[in-house]
């Protein structure tokens, strides 16, 4: 505790605060939060892999627009070369962050799997399945299916 008492010197009270071992946040925020994620996440996956309708899209739009990107701040540091070091004041900061950072990835995007529907990183912007093992299990029931 003292170490990361320490290690903490310095840093914001909200930052401190979240290392307690009582700290907690009240269920239905937390609930809040991840169900706005979930909207975040269906809204952008239904503007690309949804209806072609352009008033549909345009609603798409404004839902995505209306989304508290709270920035965090930052510093430069001069490590072996300059360095951004970005300052997050707290871990729900941190999660919108690296959340709006996966979903705008090209090269590793989140997707949902073709087979089993849950999100997952691709590997490679080509990847339409979460495992090996559902993409064996989906081209297996597609050729059992074409087989009846
Ligand atoms: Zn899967």
């Amino acid at each position: 505790m003292i170490a990361l008492a320490m290690s903490m010197s310095g840093k914001p009270t909200a930052m401190n605060m979240s290392f307690q071992r009582g700290y907690a946040e009240r269920f239905d925020w937390l609930k809040q939060q991840f169900t706005d994620w979930i909207f975040i996440f269906s809204t952008s996956l239904l503007y690309y892999e949804g209806s072609d309708d352009e008033d549909t899209k345009e609603l798409f739009r404004q839902a995505m627009a209306a989304f508290d990107g709270n920035a965090p701040t930052y510093h430069i540091e001069l490590r072996d070369k300059p360095t951004v070091v970005w300052d997050f004041h707290s871990l729900l900061l941190m999660i919108q962050m690296m959340f709006s950072t996966m979903l705008t990835d090209e090269k590793n995007p989140l997707r949902l799997c073709k087979h089993c529907n849950k999100v997952f990183e691709a590997k490679r912007p080509d990847n339409l399945f979460c495992s090996a093992e559902c993409k064996n299990r989906f081209n297996v029931y597609k050729s059992r299916n074409k087989d009846k």
